[in-house]
């Protein structure tokens, strides 16, 4: 198995009150040396969080796909990596909807942030209907192929499967459901990466909580966990990097 990942993704949420929280996952993570821990806060409290947290990855949520530029209101991933950051999120369905990001902006996305040395977590996931439809496992292969980067490997891609219907609902798939997906991710990762296929990690993200983190990282070719809403209490985060 490989050694899993627990990320929180703050989302648009937290002040530098709320880096407190910090102190508690920092020690939970000390606590699990198996495991590697990160979290995502907002761009804000990246330099903050990485001073206060050292033993913790910080990452970002989001990175633009040039270096530097006239884009204004964006961040690179050297700008991140500047910052202390050693994660980034991209392709996260929230994007996808409100920033209207495509397969092909995601790759490049994934790309400037291992060009800049930084490990992109890379998210898919489809849609309630595309589930309803009997299309799931299509919609996810469509995904990878369109925004896998080719040079990913084991040290500098994870993949992170969040269907959207689960992401901050309370409901999750079964564990069959996530099981074939996250099988059908490795195999088409095998097709895409070669031999890199099976060190990428691929993260179950959606409402994971410390009453499912257990049965959800015990399924098969689940290395993970993409954490939201419960990422944002210690006390909710530190039962999720026990379970994993
Ligand atoms: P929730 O854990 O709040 O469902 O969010 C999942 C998610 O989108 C993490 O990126």
């Amino acid at each position: 198995a490989l050694r899993k990942l627990v990320a929180g993704n703050w989302k648009m949420n937290g002040d530098r009150a709320a880096l407190s929280e910090l102190d508690s996952i920092d020690a939970a993570a000390e606590a699990h040396p198996g495991v590697d821990v990160a979290i995502c806060p907002p761009f804000t409290l990246i330099v903050p969080a990485t001073g206060r947290a050292p033993g913790l990855a910080i990452g970002a949520q989001d990175c633009h796909t040039a270096i530097s530029g006239a884009h204004t209101g964006c961040i690179s991933a050297e700008m991140l990596r500047d910052a202390g950051a050693r994660y980034v999120i991209v392709g996260h369905s929230e994007r996808r909807t409100d920033q209207h990001e495509s397969d092909a902006e995601v790759r490049a996305k994934a790309e400037a942030a291992i060009a800049a040395g930084l490990v992109a977590i890379l998210c898919v996931g489809e849609t309630e209907a595309e589930r309803d439809a009997g299309r799931a496992l299509d919609v996810v292969r469509g995904q990878l192929q369109g925004s896998i980067p080719p040079a990913g490997t084991g040290e500098t891609l994870v993949v992170a499967y969040e269907p959207v219907w689960a992401i901050g609902t309370g409901r999750t798939p079964s564990v069959a459901d996530v099981a074939e997906m996250h099988a059908a991710i490795r195999a088409t990762l095998g097709g895409l990466l070669d031999g890199e296929g099976a060190a990428v990690r691929i993260l179950y993200g959606g409402s994971v909580k410390p009453s499912n983190a257990a049965e959800l990282m015990a399924v098969p070719d689940v290395d993970g966990a993409l954490v939201g809403g419960a990422s944002l209490k210690a006390a909710d985060f530190e039962p999720i990097i026990a379970a994993a």
